[in-house]
């Protein structure tokens, strides 16, 4: 999945479906060559784009031109058809939206609802912020046009709300138009003109010249709402002419048709009959909304030239149309209008009835005001809450992600520290450890006598030189037993070499049981051995020697085999405080020595 993504960059063609998307691209013309360019860009087999594609084409239909408008209602068809579009629910949801706004510009508005409603559900089924944005703002718009004043607002301002927050500027303001003229629609041209100019200036410093003439438009029938006739036909005269001049015949025939009423309003009747004959040839019944407003300026128009008679076609006209796109407020005027021109005719119970109907459409109409106004005092605070609300949880929530991050980038720091440490000292611990057993090990071997396993002459030296002055320090004096092995010639001459070496272990062993542990024997020559015996007196070492000379007298060393004993001879010395370590053991040999001159199996003492 990711290699293929990665192999589908197409980073080109994603800045042109931005451009696009945004609403960045504003002419008819350019979106077209827009669209050709991105489909040169796409390969067949990246199907997300392609599909983006489509419903980037889908928005593209020139409004201007019924024909097209028909096509692209075909084409969202298709699309919301098509199978390879079924794994793309958000485009499914577009395609429907498509569909209901090309069928709103066709006046079927139950159609428009119905998708609206549809792609609705869908949006917040697939909680896409945009597709639901998208689609209350389009639902707002109709409402808004169809009188319903309450659900308008609600649609609008969630819609305002959402595109804020996406930062999506260009819809934002495309729906905050919506959002002025539903403040117009409902009898407050105030706060409508104040958003338009908000806007219009807005637009104009985006370089949106088209919307800044649209708001233009839009204000001119506000000021128009606000009695100032004069300065609304103005702006309906300049937004005239710029539409005009850039080819959008259809929406200059639209301001058209709305200045028609502002001049009617001024009594100037010859102008606003110019204005309607303008419109009229690019004005048909599919254009519901400036249709029916044409031929209701038409009858008024025709009233006031004394034509009451000829003004029931197009009057007739004007109900329908304002029946077949339920606009109740179009409706109303037309009926004080009507009962205007059965007036004129004589017509006084026909007359009388259509008041009726007008103020009875007129205390609903009044009925939706009031829910309106209790709506959008009650939405409005909602909305403000909600947005404060939004902001701090965003905030909050911004906050929290930046501690958990911390938090959770610590405690990663903090294990990998702790996991390398670990695995340092665990590693140092073995070299240690390795270390520290092969020195002791080279160590005991370098203090250890191969044969015996006791010390060896170095190490038995190194000893004795270290108790002899901790005891020429203690003033406790120490003592030590020099011994050799009598006649080992002898014995090495009758068994061998090898039984010799067996002899001097039974030696070794022996004189190992019989010494205390803090005593110290060693081997330090051939068959001549040293015991340290620290904290000794002469007569304790005595004993000592001649109980190990006895012991060994009396064992029988396995390797002479019962045969022969082996005798030891021993010479004894005591610290003396004048002494050296090697006097001492010189005084010991002395006395070994006169052990073995004395005729062996004895000890003697320095
Ligand atoms: P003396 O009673 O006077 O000590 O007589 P001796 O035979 O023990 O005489 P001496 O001390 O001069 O000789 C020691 C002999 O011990 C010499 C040598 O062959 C033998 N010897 C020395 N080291 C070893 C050894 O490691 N193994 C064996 N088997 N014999 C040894
Ligand atoms: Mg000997
Ligand atoms: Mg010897």
């Amino acid at each position: 999945m990711v290699p293929l993504a990665l192999a589908l960059d197409n980073p080109e063609a994603d800045k042109l479906f931005k451009l696009l998307e945004n609403g960045q691209v504003n002419n008819v013309a350019k979106v077209e060559q827009t669209l050709e360019q991105i489909a040169q860009l796409l390969a067949d087999k990246d199907l997300d784009r392609q599909v983006r594609l489509r419903r980037a084409r889908c928005w593209s239909y020139d409004t201007n031109n019924n024909a097209k408008v028909d096509a692209a209602i075909d084409y969202a068809n298709t699309q919301v058809q098509m199978a390879e579009n079924q794994a793309y629910p958000e485009a499914l949801t577009d395609f429907r939206l498509c569909h209901g706004w090309y069928s709103q510009l066709k006046g079927n508005m139950e159609q428009a609802k119905a998708d609206y409603d549809q792609a609705l559900q869908q949006a917040y089924q697939l909680e896409d912020r945009r597709l639901i944005a998208d689609a209350r703002s389009m639902r707002g718009a109709m409402y808004s046009f169809q009188g319903n004043f309450a659900l308008a607002l609600e649609d609008l301002l969630t819609a305002q709300q959402l595109y804020e927050q996406l930062k999506l500027d260009y819809w934002s303001r495309y729906n905050l138009v919506d959002l002025a003229t539903s403040f117009r629609r409902f009898g407050d041209p105030q706060s409508a003109l104040n958003y338009y100019r908000q806007l219009e200036q807005a637009y104009r410093q985006g370089g949106h010249e088209e919307q800044a003439y649209i708001v233009n438009g839009e204000m001119a029938i506000a000021l128009e709402e606000l009695g100032d006739f004069e300065a609304a036909v103005t702006k309906f005269q300049q937004s005239y002419n710029y539409l005009k001049r850039q080819g959008m015949t259809i929406e200059a025939a639209g301001v058209s048709v709305n200045m028609a009423g502002s001049l009617l309003k001024l009594d100037r009747i010859e102008d606003a009959k110019q204005a309607l004959e303008r419109a009229k040839p690019f004005v048909t019944e599919q254009q519901g909304g400036f249709y029916s407003f044409m031929q209701l300026y038409s009858a008024d128009v025709l009233l006031r030239q004394g034509q009451a008679e000829q003004a029931m076609v197009p009057l007739a006209k004007a109900e329908q149309s304002f029946r077949d796109i339920s606009n109740d407020r179009g409706l109303a005027e037309l009926y004080l209008l009507k009962s205007e021109i059965f007036a004129a005719q004589g017509l006084w119970q026909e007359s009388t009835n259509v008041l009726k109907s007008y103020i009875s459409l007129h205390s609903e109409l009044d009925n939706k005001l009031q829910s309106y106004r209790t709506t959008e005092m009650r939405t409005r605070f909602n909305a403000d809450r909600m947005a404060k609300e939004n902001q701090r949880l965003l905030e909050s929530e911004r906050l929290k992600e930046q501690e958990v991050q911390i938090l959770q980038q610590n405690r990663l720091l903090q294990l990998a520290v702790l996991i390398l440490a670990s695995i340092i000292i665990f590693i140092m611990a073995i070299l240690a450890y390795k270390q520290t057993g092969k020195s002791r090990q080279f160590q005991k071997i370098a203090q250890t006598d191969h044969l015996t396993q006791l010390a060896n002459r170095r190490y038995t030296y190194q000893r004795g030189e270290a108790l002899f002055n901790q005891a020429k320090h203690s003033g406790i004096p120490m003592s030590v037993i020099l011994f050799d092995a009598d006649n080992f010639k002898d014995i090495n001459d009758q068994f061998g070499h090898d039984g010799g070496d067996k002899v001097l272990q039974h030696l070794a062993s022996v004189s190992q049981t019989l010494i205390r542990e803090q005593d110290l024997l060693g081997r330090i020559g051939g068959e001549e051995f040293l015991l340290l015996l620290p904290e000794t007196s002469r007569e304790e070492c005595l004993k000592i020697a001649e109980r190990l000379r006895q012991t060994l007298a009396e064992s029988s060393p396995e390797a002479l085999a019962g045969e022969s004993r082996v005798t030891i001879s021993a010479g004894v010395a005591t610290l003396n405080t004048e002494l050296q370590f090697s006097e001492l053991l010189k005084q010991a040999d002395n006395a070994l020595y006169r052990a073995k001159n004395k005729g062996r199996n004895r000890v003697e003492s320095a």
